[in-house]
């Protein structure tokens, strides 16, 4: 295979990978907590490798400071502030900050787009 060439079933079956390494990592943290670090590390293998970015939902159980699986109420503690998500590593202290301005100025938009239609509706 061409380096850098990456067909679709190879993203497909990436993604799967990935998925599958995280559940794993998820149900095997609780005993053995060394293993679900080695899943997390496969996975990100694939992910380097293939040029397959991590799942939003996936990306905010590691840790970006020392690649560690974060389990919320054991290994990492979620704090919410004023427009942004903490989510801090109790193995190295790393701090990952996940802003969601964004979020909050969509509802704000919807709110007020919804009162105009509404408005229209009754004139
Ligand atoms: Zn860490």
């Amino acid at each position: 295979m061409k380096r850098g060439f990456r067909p679709k079933w190879v993203i497909k079956i990436g993604k799967e990978r990935i998925d599958i390494l995280f559940k794993l990592a998820d149900s095997e943290f609780s005993q053995h907590p060394e293993r679900s670090n080695r899943y997390v590390k496969l996975a990100r293998n694939i992910s380097t490798k293939y040029n397959i970015p991590l799942s939003s939902k996936w990306k905010r159980r590691v840790c970006k400071g020392c690649y560690k699986f974060l389990k919320p109420g054991s290994n990492c503690k979620i704090r919410v502030t004023n427009g942004s998500v903490h989510y801090k590593c109790l193995e190295c202290g790393h701090v990952t900050n996940v802003p969601y301005k964004k979020e909050k100025k969509e509802k704000r938009r919807k709110k007020i787009e919804s009162y105009i239609i509404q408005k229209r509706i009754n004139e």
